[in-house]
């Protein structure tokens, strides 16, 4: 079959692929995660990976391809969400089949090729969904699961919420899990790999690592199960483990890039999304428990923080889904201390952030329980932003008209932390200088301080901590490898791109070896390929075939520069292509010429070697004319 004898590929059939491909516009998909319209004969949208205004990315609908020429990113379908979701071509693949309803048959080089399973991402996925399974059986039937469910039952989490958020047990003891894993395909490996089981330091052996405990499954967006929060049942809680712990990262979760419930919480909030003049607005809690009983309430659109701060991975998270991030704070003293980080993203992140805080000793839990969903909803949207927040807190016991030296020194507080935010480049975009300029605004009437003063104070506060300051560099997996790639090399893939039948001609006059640029080499090597295998390596075929991001990218900058310089080019491809054929030829007769010169003043060579040295050049010559003046005619 064409994909296996092919380069470059890791092993999906290229019609599983290509099938994918086809199934998935990729203006619908790109469409999901950014805004397109229509611009002559492409799309465009505010390109996700650079301070955009313009905007500057395009989508080809035609080509099926997306390039932004600002940050030097492009591709196809497969690229695009794997730079966007920051995952693996398999993963990639995976997801646009889900999107487009088609299942994946593995193909037979396409597995793992590790013994336990435990390198393979699908074995990992289903690995968790089974546990999910078992502990969530064990739950609702198990006798042993009596007080897990007493106990869930006087915290007033309905039947209903069990099944929704699909909880669980794990009992106690050392092996419940592993023993139940013996009768499935699921090794210790594999469990050890999801974080499921561990290893006694001791003796070496494999043991359950969530014991006694009420599970909450942690899903992704596509609501698979990655990893599992659990607490511990209160009568078998001793001092040595805590009450809540959470599931080691793994190849499958990073406790940075997840929230708890938002593959519950997604569909609200698209849906809030699609109301006319709607806001959708995602509430964030610290606690399982809470997003289980807000939702239980009937306001479905929270979701939780797991056991780390609100981050910048976060608000990219869920800037996907929701227009305001607000965050319910309990209202005690710890809440309060992460007001500082929470305004470095309000400053660096374009998001509306906002903070809302319960009254004191109360948990979400508690206020919707006590309170009711109007009064949650009531507070919520009554919320302040992180800006004013800050100053709420900063200037909390004293009078700021007053008391100048406090109220300095409030202000000074202030700006320090708009100055420590991160800012991602030095020309930040309209939308975050204006931002800025509100806010000194408001803090110029707050603190009755003209505004130039302020800005005066942030500038300097800013260049003492530039060495804080965050480049973006280029993720080097999805950026061109060699950009300055040889003019030649690049003309002659340039014409294969757009005419991709002249690889008959190509292949003839000039070798691999001829290319100097590894990049390049692969490509040519691939159009040679396919024409060896009696393909015509057409664009899209070419482009379903690689995987790698960075090829990718290469050939729909090949295709795209293509395009610009066909409009312009006086000569047509065959001819273009003829004219370079010779300049290969001469820069291979020059550089053997070399080489031979070399070797004629080499001391140590006899007469005798030297004029072979001379014939075979000579009849190397005669060869290629001979070739050429074929192939010319
Ligand atoms: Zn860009």
């Amino acid at each position: 079959m064409l994909a296996r004898e092919l380069p470059l590929s890791t092993g999906f059939a290229f019609d599983a692929k290509d099938q994918v491909r086809t199934a998935n516009d990729i203006v619908d998909v790109v469409g999901s995660y950014l805004q397109l319209r229509r611009q002559g004969r492409s799309y465009v949208g505010l390109c996700p990976w650079h301070d955009d205004t313009r905007p500057s990315m395009q989508v080809n609908q035609e080509r099926q391809t997306y390039k932004c020429w600002v940050c030097n990113e492009g591709g196809d379908v497969f690229s695009f969400v794997m730079r966007k979701e920051g995952i693996e071509f398999r993963e990639a693949l995976e997801l646009l089949a889900d999107r487009a309803g088609i299942s994946l048959t593995p193909t037979r080089s396409g597995g793992a090729s590790d013994a336990t399973g435990s390198n393979n991402k699908k074995t990992l996925y289903d690995a968790m969904a089974w546990a999910q399974r078992q502990y969530h059986e064990c739950l609702l039937n198990a006798d042993i699961a009596e007080p897990a469910r007493q106990y869930l039952e006087e915290r007033g989490i309905s039947g209903h919420s069990m099944a929704r958020y699909s909880l669980g047990f794990a009992p106690g003891g050392w092996h419940w899990l592993l023993d139940r894993a013996k009768s499935t395909p699921y090794s210790t490996g594999v469990l050890q790999a999801v974080g499921l089981a561990g290893i006694s330091t001791r003796t070496g052996k494999p043991f359950d690592f969530f014991r006694g405990r009420i599970m909450f499954p942690i899903c992704d967006t596509q609501a698979r199960t990655i990893a599992f929060g659990a607490r511990i049942l209160p009568e078998l809680a001793d001092n040595r483990s805590g009450k809540y712990v959470n599931s080691t990262e793994t190849r499958l979760f990073s406790k940075s890039d997840q929230l708890y419930g938002l593959n519950i919480a997604q569909d609200r909030l698209s849906a809030q999304r699609r109301e006319a003049g709607a806001i959708s607005n995602v509430l964030v809690v610290e606690g399982y428990t809470d997003v289980i009983m807000v939702n239980q309430h009937g306001v479905e659109n929270v979701v939780a923080l797991l056991g780390t701060a609100l981050g910048s991975r976060h608000i990219r998270l869920l800037r996907r889904y929701a227009d305001r991030i607000t965050l319910v704070l309990d209202g005690d003293a710890a809440g309060q201390k992460r007001v500082g980080e929470i305004l470095e993203l309000f400053v660096a992140e374009q998001m509306d952030l906002r903070i809302a805080t319960l009254p004191e000793n109360m948990d979400p839990c508690d206020f919707i329980q006590q309170r009711g969903p109007e009064a949650l909803q009531q507070l919520t949207s009554n919320a302040t932003d992180a800006l004013a927040y800050k100053v709420r807190v900063e200037t909390a016991n004293i009078d700021i008209h007053r008391n100048l030296h406090a109220a300095n020194q409030a202000l000074e507080n202030i700006l320090k932390t708009i100055a420590s935010a991160p800012r991602l480049q030095a020309n930040t975009t309209t939308e975050l200088r204006l931002r800025e300029q509100q806010m000194l605004n408001r803090l110029s009437r707050e603190f009755r301080i003209q505004e130039d003063e302020i800005r005066q104070r942030l500038t300097v506060l800013r260049r003492s901590n530039t060495q804080r300051s965050v480049t973006r560099l280029p993720d080097p997996e999805f950026t061109t490898p060699n950009t300055r790639i040889d003019a030649w090399e690049q003309e002659l893939l340039e014409i294969l791109v757009q005419q991709p039948e002249l690889i008959a001609v190509a292949a003839k006059s000039i070798r691999l070896e001829q290319l100097q640029d590894d990049t390049t080499k692969k490509i040519y090597a691939m159009f040679c390929q396919f024409h060896e295998n009696g393909v015509i390596p057409q664009f899209d075929r070419m482009l379903t075939h690689l995987e790698q991001p960075a090829l990718k990218h290469l050939l729909v900058d090949l295709d795209e520069r293509s395009r610009l310089k066909a409009e312009k080019a006086t000569e047509d491809p065959v001819t273009r292509l003829t004219g370079l054929i010779q300049s290969f030829h001469h820069r291979k007769e020059e550089h053997e010429r070399r080489q031979t010169s070399a070797a004629l003043q080499d001391e140590s060579k006899t007469e005798q070697e030297k004029i072979e040295l001379l014939q075979q050049l000579y009849e190397k010559k005669r060869d290629r004319q001979c070739n050429f003046a074929s192939t010319d005619g």
